[in-house]
């Protein structure tokens, strides 16, 4: 058996080598490094790949989700709302840029941000909401986009984790994660279903005028030539990433696939085995949507492990062979940075229960039958003792 990793980038890589040292190579030769034509051409490629009519290339997924904050004109002391259960990131650049942020609960089955949680947490201070796709799959963005349209709220989707990803409106209609908010921020971390080979990010919006104002603040605040109108930052997407992601973009939905095949596999594995709570694809998701329909894209393949110590699991995992992750092991609402008196205990009661139970297997386009049975096998035979 092939040795199981969290994620097998050389094992995709080898699947793409030719096409991926080529586009590199034409970089190197033309000497464009920075804002060179291979990161319009992803720009342009990755606009069409999603239908929005603005892809800002950034930095990272961080910078992303600062720049489109900016963007918007938040001011010290407005309010955003985002979800207790995710990557700091979010959380972080709301507190850098001297907005408050406001933590609220998560769902149960699909630990993304919880609805009625964001309508008890609006106050006349709120100016935004940041829900974060988590795990693969979009937040209840219906939902959400009615309580901003009603409150006057920016919705910034945090796309880093379900870039590919479909919504389906209750209607049937679908579109991609992260074209339906106001905004929203992407990263190509090596590890995320798009990633390239280094850092990068992309912001999202197909409002005009949103997209040229953070277009100037991604670079030094120009909209002409050291003519500096607002303060920006300097956060580029260099040319050899847009080589690699350009040279990947064609081959993500196929990626994607492969990621679901590997939870419908898994999935199939815990059928009954009462212990183990396998990942919920979300409730707005249209009855007929089967598994080729991308609501689910599976960054994360994340259990619930019931009656059963996790971390217990989790080390015999390791020392198994299986790597395994815990996202995440603390609520960012007790985290040293983030604590704040105005926080009850009994308003994070899901996310204070997940981070005990949670528990991501290996998940990557690279999996096989054989590794997939091993990592299943070896968790049941641990649950049953
Ligand atoms: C990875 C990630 C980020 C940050 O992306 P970087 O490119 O590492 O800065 C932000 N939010 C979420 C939910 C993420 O998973």
């Amino acid at each position: 058996m092939k040795k199981i990793q969290m994620v097998d980038l050389k094992g995709q890589y080898s699947g793409i080598k030719d096409v991926v040292n080529t586009s590199i190579q034409e970089v190197i030769e033309n000497t464009a490094f920075i804002n060179g034509p291979k990161v319009h051409e992803f720009q342009k490629n990755l606009e069409q790949y999603l239908g929005v009519k603005h892809v800002i290339p950034c930095a990272n997924g961080t910078d992303a989700l600062q720049i489109a904050m900016m963007g918007l004109g938040l001011k010290p002391g407005d309010e955003v709302i985002t979800a207790d259960f995710t990557f700091a990131a979010t959380v972080e650049v709301i507190a850098l840029l001297q907005l408050t942020p406001v933590l609220v609960d998560v769902n149960e089955d699909d630990f993304n941000i919880n609805i009625e949680a964001i309508k008890q947490a609006i106050t006349p201070k709120t100016k935004a909401i940041v829900p974060v796709h988590l795990f693969g799959q979009c937040a209840n963005m219906e939902a959400i986009m009615e309580i901003a349209k009603e409150h006057d709220l920016f919705v910034i989707e945090d796309n880093a984790q379900a870039i590919g990803a479909s919504y389906a409106y209750k209607d049937g209609r679908k579109v991609k994660a992260g074209t339906i908010g106001h905004v929203a921020s992407t990263s190509f971390f090596p590890s995320k279903n798009l990633g390239c080979y280094g850092d990068g990010g992309a912001i999202f919006t197909n409002d005009d005028d949103l997209a040229h104002t953070i277009r100037g603040i991604v670079n030094h605040g120009m909209y002409e030539r050291y003519h500096h109108d607002v303060v920006g930052v300097n956060s580029r997407l260099d040319s050899i990433q847009a080589a690699v992601l350009d040279a990947k973009l064609p081959h993500l939905d196929h990626y994607n696939r492969a990621r679901q095949a590997a939870a419908i596999k898994y999935d199939k594995a815990f059928k009954n085995i009462d212990n183990v709570i396998t990942p919920k694809v979300s409730a707005t998701c249209s009855e007929d949507c089967d598994t080729s329909c991308q609501c689910h894209v599976f960054h994360q393949y994340t259990l619930k492990i019931k009656g059963v110590d996790r971390d217990a699991l989790a080390k015999h995992l390791n020392e198994s062979g299986i790597p395994c992750g815990v996202y995440y092991p603390i609520p960012l609402h007790n985290q040293k940075a983030y604590q704040d008196e105005r926080y009850n205990e009994d308003d994070f009661k899901i996310t204070n229960q997940l981070v005990k139970e949670v528990i991501s297997l290996p998940m990557h386009t690279e999996l096989d039958d054989e590794q997939i049975e091993y990592i299943t096998s070896t968790i049941i035979k641990f649950i049953n003792g």
